[in-house]
C-alpha cells in the first residue's frame, strides 16, 4: 500500500461512525502530508464543508495583559527573560484597561477575546486577578479565553467558576523535538495542564508552531498528538515561526509556505469539528497563501496585533482580505456599517 493509499483508507475509517476515540499514528498523519497538493486540499475541503458551513470565519482578538519578563525558555518567544529582545516587561493590565481593549475588539467584528500573559506558572492570586478580567470580557458579550501558562487542577476550577470559555496552551511541537526548543518544562507539564483544563469543564485550545527548524515527521507528530487527544481541542491554533532577533530561532530556515498549507489541511481532516486558526506568522504568509489555508479548513484568524481604537491597519488589511475573499463575516458587516 502506497502511502497516498494509506491516507485515503485512514481518511474514510475516520469518517465512520464509531464509539471509539479515532487514533492517529504518526505515519497516518505523514502520508496525509505527503499527499498530492491537490488530493490533500480536496480532502481537507470534504471534510470542512461536512462539518461547518462555507466561509464561516471566526474573528479572535488577542491582547497582551501581562507582558515579558517570563522565566521560561521557549526558543520561539520574545517574552522570555532569557533572550535580550528589547521587549519591556509589563504588569498585569488593570480591568479598565482590559474593558476598553476588548469593547474594541468587538467593535472591530471580533467574537472571542484571549488573554495572554507571560507567566510559567500563575500564583492563586494571580488567578482571582484574571477572574476579574474574565468577568469583564464576558459583560460584553465577548467568549473568553486565557492563556496563562501551567494551571494546577483548582486554578483552572476558579478559572471555570469566573466564566472562562476557552483555555489556550499549546503543545508547540512533536515530544521528539521538544527538548530542542525549550528546556524548562516538560512534555508532560503541558499534558497534564490540558488535562486540568478539559476536566474543569473548559474548553481547550491547543496547537503548535510550525517553521522551528523541524523535521516534517516533527509536523506529523504534533498534529497526532493534538488529534489524539480525548476529545481533541475545540480550538486548534496553527502558528508559523516570527523569527525575532535575539531569540534562538531568530535564524531558523522558514517553512515553505506550502507546507504551511499542508499543516493547515492535516489538522482539519484529523479534528473535523474543531476551530483550526491561521495564528501567529499569519501577515508574512501573504493574501493568497492566505486564501489557501481558508481552502484547506482554516475557519479562524487571530484578528489585529494591536487593538487601537482608530486606524489600526492590520485590522483594515484583514477586513479587505475578507470582503476580497467573499467572506460575510462580522468584520465585513462592520466594514460595510452594517454594524455600530
Ligand atoms: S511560557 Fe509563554 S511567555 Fe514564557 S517564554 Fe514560553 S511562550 Fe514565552
Amino acid at each position: 500500500m502506497g502511502a497516498n493509499d494509506l491516507a485515503t483508507v485512514t481518511l474514510h475509517r475516520r469518517a465512520a461512525p464509531s464509539a471509539e476515540p479515532v487514533r492517529w499514528s504518526v505515519e497516518a498523519v505523514q502520508a496525509l502530508l505527503d499527499l498530492p497538493f491537490d488530493e490533500l486540499l480536496f480532502q481537507a475541503q470534504t471534510v470542512h464543508r461536512a462539518h461547518w458551513p462555507a466561509r464561516d470565519i471566526e474573528l479572535a482578538t488577542l491582547l497582551s495583559v501581562k507582558t515579558g519578563g517570563c522565566p521560561e525558555n521557549c526558543g520561539y518567544c520574545p517574552q522570555s527573560a532569557e533572550f535580550d529582545t528589547g521587549v519591556q516587561a509589563q504588569k498585569l493590565m488593570s480591568v479598565e484597561e482590559v474593558t476598553r481593549a476588548a469593547q474594541a475588539a468587538k467593535d472591530a467584528g471580533a467574537t472571542r477575546f484571549c488573554m495572554g500573559a507571560a507567566w510559567r506558572a500563575p500564583k492563586d492570586r494571580d488567578i482571582e486577578k484574571v477572574a476579574e478580567l474574565i468577568g469583564a470580557v464576558k459583560g460584553l458579550g465577548l467568549q473568553s479565553c486565557a492563556t496563562l501558562g501551567m494551571l494546577e487542577a483548582h486554578q483552572a476550577q476558579a478559572l471555570r467558576a469566573a466564566g472562562l470559555d476557552y483555555y489556550n496552551h499549546n503543545l508547540d511541537t512533536a515530544p521528539e523535538y521538544y527538548g530542542d526548543i525549550v528546556d524548562t518544562r516538560s512534555y508532560q507539564d503541558r499534558l497534564d495542564t490540558l488535562a486540568h483544563v478539559r476536566a474543569a469543564g473548559i474548553s481547550v485550545c491547543c496547537g503548535g508552531i510550525v517553521g522551528m527548524g523541524e523535521a516534517p515527521v516533527h509536523r506529523a507528530g504534533l498534529i497526532a498528538q493534538i488529534a489524539n487527544l480525548d476529545p481533541y481541542p475545540e480550538s486548534v491554533p496553527i502558528n508559523s515561526l516570527v523569527r525575532v532577533p535575539g531569540t534562538p530561532l531568530a535564524d531558523a530556515p522558514p517553512i515553505d509556505p506550502l507546507d504551511f498549507v499542508r499543516v493547515i489541511a492535516v489538522a482539519r481532516i484529523t479534528m473535523p469539528t474543531a476551530r483550526v486558526r491561521l495564528s501567529a506568522g499569519r501577515q508574512q504568509l501573504g493574501e493568497a497563501v492566505q486564501a489557501l489555508c481558508f481552502l484547506a479548513g482554516a475557519n479562524s484568524i487571530f484578528y489585529g496585533d494591536k487593538l487601537l481604537v482608530t486606524g489600526n491597519p492590520d485590522v483594515e488589511a484583514d477586513r479587505a482580505l475578507l470582503h476580497k475573499l467573499g467572506y460575510a463575516t462580522r468584520a465585513v458587516q462592520v466594514q460595510a456599517g452594517e454594524h455600530p
